[in-house]
């Protein structure tokens, strides 16, 4: 996406939201010209929140993201483990860690979040992968304790630092296994724009399986009242999974207990 075309999508993005991701599936720190596209949320008045896997900080990009734009930024740890050896895997999250160090002195009011998103399905860290929870722990004087026993999904290490842990999740695919009820916040709470401008409901659908509009040809509020948009919120709203990505998607399993409840509270009233 193109500085001249991200302005273009932030403005239309603006009177709907605080904070722009700017990602959608893909490493943003690939991009080019991430810095300006940083600057841009700036000009356009919103928070930007960064998603990535860390390999590529560098000094310019660093900058930017204490540039006091970015509001928050997320570290996928559970991502550099699968980019090589350990050893490679050592250095970038050495260079994680110093930018938290960095960031906590020069920028504390910048949340960071260190997301460990490859629990078992038994809600533990795997233990090939404890290696690198337990490095985290030792650099930043975490007590074991937090490692040793997951019982939330976000504990508070200091300041703004966080540490996330959540289940592994796959992306929905034809294989997934088929559901009609659930919830999820898309297009209430978010949406995605997709590098050609086409409008998604999440940042799952990087495929474009269930395009919305594209803010090439209407604005956003056009694509967000569209009639396709409306059915998909609406069905969120009474715990149906309208599309068929929805339907195989497992991210959305996060909020089975909201879904549980929208439908006991559906069959009261029909009562
Ligand atoms: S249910 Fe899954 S695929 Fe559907 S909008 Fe939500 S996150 Fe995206």
């Amino acid at each position: 996406m193109t500085p001249e075309f991200f302005r273009h999508v932030a403005r239309e993005a603006a009177p709907f939201t605080e904070r722009i991701y700017t990602h959608l599936m893909g490493e943003p720190l690939l991009h080019p010209e991430f810095s300006e596209l940083i600057s841009i949320c700036g000009e356009t008045g919103v928070d930007a929140a960064v998603t990535t896997n860390g390999t590529l900080l560098d000094k310019e990009r660093e900058a930017a993201l204490l540039s006091g734009v970015v509001s928050q930024v997320n570290f996928s740890l559970h991502g550099i483990e699968e980019l090589g050896s350990q050893t490679d895997s050592e250095f970038h999250l050495e260079k994680i860690l110093r930018f938290v160090e960095t960031s906590m002195k020069e920028n504390p009011e910048l949340y960071i979040n260190l997301r460990f998103w490859n629990l078992d399905k038994d809600g533990m860290i795997p233990s090939a992968k404890r290696w690198m929870m337990e490095a985290v722990a030792q650099r930043l004087a975490i007590d074991e304790s937090i490692i040793s026993n997951i019982t939330q999904p976000s504990r508070k290490i200091r300041g703004r630092l966080y540490l996330n842990f959540e289940k592994r999740f796959d992306w929905p695919r034809e294989t997934s296994t088929v559901r009609t009820t659930g919830f999820c916040h898309a297009l209430s709470d978010q949406c995605g724009i997709l590098v050609d401008g086409t409008v998604v409901p999440c940042c799952l659908d990087n495929n474009g399986t269930m395009p919305l509009g594209n803010v090439k040809d209407q604005s956003l509020e056009t694509i967000l009242s569209s009639s396709r948009s409306v059915t998909i919120r609406n069905g969120f709203a009474k715990g149906e999974l309208v599309e068929d990505t929805c339907r195989r998607c497992s991210f959305c399993e996060k909020f089975n207990v909201k879904a549980a409840k929208i439908i006991a509270s559906k069959k009261k009233i029909s009562r």
